[in-house]
């Protein structure tokens, strides 16, 4: 009819949820061994390390579980591989108890941050409790007190961190446990231990 108009009709926007997919992960740990020289008696010794890694794949729609498991897999084996490769333990020589210069490193960066954590534990106790008391300022908090006790230890914790040896008792170490923990085994025992250890039937490397 001319001149009339139609009604509108006016949906509100309903949000209908379609699942499009799902996440899979999956979760890989590996160990590789580690060769170690000693820098300073020259025995050979080897350590284990071990990481975990986890990959995610996109089985989209549904429609190929496998195939994003297999991804997933594959992301959590490079993953691994990765960290494995920059994986280094502190464990001393079986011989002499000396450490490494690349596992001092990692004693010291291991120690700042204990220390650090240390000489800021009278910090945060201020923060809790000017948060958690009456405390109208950071005075009455007691902030000049605990910032010089922080001061203090970390003035004590650097001397300590300077003047530290981690091999001044590398000698009586050895002779107390020579297996650095239960981790260090010297290398020609290791290889026996593989070779006793190995398939009779495996192939032979070529
Ligand atoms: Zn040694």
């Amino acid at each position: 009819m001319p001149g009339q108009t139609l009604p509108v009709m006016l949906f509100p926007a309903m949000p209908i949820p379609i699942p499009l997919g799902e996440k899979v992960t999956a979760t890989v740990t590996a160990q590789a061994v580690r060769d170690v020289t000693c820098e300073k008696c020259g025995c050979a010794y080897v350590y284990v390390v071990r990481a975990t890694a986890t990959g995610g794949g996109e089985n989209l729609l549904f429609l190929n579980e496998s195939r994003a498991r297999s991804r997933a897999r594959s992301q959590a084996n490079v993953r691994v591989r990765d960290q494995l490769r920059q994986l280094y333990r502190p464990v001393w020589c079986p011989d002499c108890g000396n450490y490494q210069a690349h596992m001092v490193k990692l004693l010291k960066r291991r120690r700042i941050i204990q220390l650090a954590c240390i000489a800021a534990a009278p910090l945060l106790w201020v923060v809790l409790k000017y948060c958690m008391s009456d405390a109208a300022t950071w005075t009455e908090a007691g902030l000049p007190f605990w910032s010089a006790v922080a001061a203090a230890l970390a003035v004590a914790g650097a001397i300590y961190h300077l003047t530290r040896d981690d091999n001044a008792k590398a000698t009586e170490r050895a002779q107390r446990d020579p297996t650095g923990g239960g981790a260090a085994m010297r290398k020609a025992d290791f290889e026996k231990l593989a070779a006793a250890n190995a398939p009779a039937n495996a192939p032979a490397k070529t």
